[in-house]
């Protein structure tokens, strides 16, 4: 079965298309045959296309809406030059998975699309104000373009983490706004820490009732995850992705008051408060330079720039307290499992974040840290570490296909 995974943003759109069943999930042996991103849709898009093994393609094109980026898309994929195996006509795509942010409490896990499903997506944007509409508009476009009747499935990022317990997932205010408005932690990346879990288990060669670890998604976007017993018993971004760890732009765990500070002292509305929190904080905000962590380590590394370390250390030790709380809550973790754009990139984040962890038995090995980058996986902890330090590269979209391809058979879900 051949299953288009798409991630529409608000204004981009990133796809691939991957060959799987029941039977290559069994095997581990799930083909992805082409990818895409289309960046900046609403003006001039920047489009990058790769089938796999080949060479990429690159060009610029106007593309007014998600809909005109997914065509565009498609004609690529089917395009005879292109040739990706299998794949000739529409018809050669059976099914679309689509990445959906926001399922709420409503959706624990993966489901085939309908009507009621999309309104469900639909009332849940108050959750999700930029996530869930530009979601939307991939599944619109997808119905539009291949069609009513393609099997299309949704994933969420939040189903992972709905089997957290009461005292994870309330916040300590009055309850009732719980049970009026549903505000509560409901975490993210939820599909890349249970692909983390996933290849851990399959790494270790262990039942997933004996995964017990912390996994780290660490990318512009960062998020960790405890799970024990192979669930989700916490995470640390909540009601949106703005709590827990520090960010590229986003300030991750604040007193509230400072919200309240900052629109006094700056005669801000809350709005812009918020834009700040979203926006200007995080490793760009403690930098004053970038939110990209490349740039960050090279500021350090070739000019000493102090802020750029600063902000190296910051977002450092949030990872390091996020451990050590999961570590107490969880009675211990077996592995700390890194991934995400930093944490599959960056040695030496990876060695301020478990500086100093000698206390819960974790002992870093320098050569193989350095060496388990691009997209590199294994072991980064000395044979005697207590706790086992892992490089994982996440794959959120072969969780996707493999939901899609199960829900489309009616197959039971993990
Ligand atoms: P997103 O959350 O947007 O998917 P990614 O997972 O792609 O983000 O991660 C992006 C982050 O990863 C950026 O901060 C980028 O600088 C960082 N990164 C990528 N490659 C490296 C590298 N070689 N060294 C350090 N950081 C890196």
């Amino acid at each position: 079965m051949n299953i288009l995974v798409l991630n529409t943003g608000s204004s981009s759109l990133k796809f691939q298309i991957i060959k799987t069943d029941l039977e290559l999930i069994e095997k581990d042996s799930d083909q992805m045959l082409c990818k895409g991103l289309i960046e900046r849709i609403g003006s001039q898009a920047l489009v990058s296309f790769k089938v796999t093994g080949k060479s990429q393609y690159k060009t610029a094109v106007g593309l007014k809406d998600h809909k005109a980026a997914l065509r565009f898309a498609l004609d690529w994929i089917l395009d005879p030059e292109t040739q990706i195996p299998g794949i000739e006509s529409k018809e050669d795509i059976h099914a679309i998975g689509h990445r959906t942010v926001h399922g709420g409490e409503t959706f624990t896990s993966s489901v085939r699309i309908n009507e009621e499903v999309i309104k469900s997506i639909e009332d849940n944007i108050d959750l999700a104000p930029l996530h869930n509409p530009a979601n939307l508009k991939g599944i619109y476009a997808a119905k539009e373009i291949f069609g009513q009747h393609i099997p299309q499935a949704a994933i969420f990022d939040t189903a992972f983490h709905s089997t957290m317990p009461e005292v994870a997932f309330l916040y300590g205010i009055p309850y009732q706004l719980y049970r009026r408005f549903k505000i509560r932690k409901y975490g993210f990346h939820g599909t890349s820490h249970r692909y983390i879990s996933y290849r851990y288990r399959r790494l270790e060669n262990l039942q997933r009732k004996d995964v017990n670890i912390v996994t780290l998604h660490l990318g512009n976007g960062a998020s960790a995850c405890g799970i024990k017993g192979g669930i989700s018993v916490d995470t640390s971004m909540g009601l949106s992705p703005l709590e827990g760890l520090m960010m590229g732009t986003r300030c991750g765990d604040l007193d509230p008051t400072v919200v309240e500070f900052i629109a006094h002292k700056e005669n801000s509305s809350l709005e812009e408060v918020m834009q700040l929190l979203n926006k200007r904080s995080g490793l760009l905000g403690i930098s004053g330079l970038t939110h990209d962590m490349r740039d960050l380590e090279l500021e350090w590394i070739e000019f000493k720039d102090r802020r750029a370390k600063l902000a190296l250390d910051m977002f450092s030790n949030r990872i390091k307290k996020y451990v050590g709380a999961y570590y107490a809550t969880m009675n211990g973790t077996d592995a700390i499992c890194f991934a995400g754009g930093i944490g599959e990139n960056s040695p030496i984040i990876r060695k301020i974040a478990c500086e100093g962890l000698t206390a819960l038995g974790v002992h870093l090995d320098d050569k193989l840290n350095e060496k388990m980058v691009g997209g590199k996986e294994g072991l980064i902890s000395t044979p005697d570490s207590k706790v086992k330090v892992y490089v994982i590269p996440t794959n959120e979209e072969l969780i996707i296909a493999r939901d899609t391809c199960r829900v489309v058979l009616n197959a039971p879900l993990p």
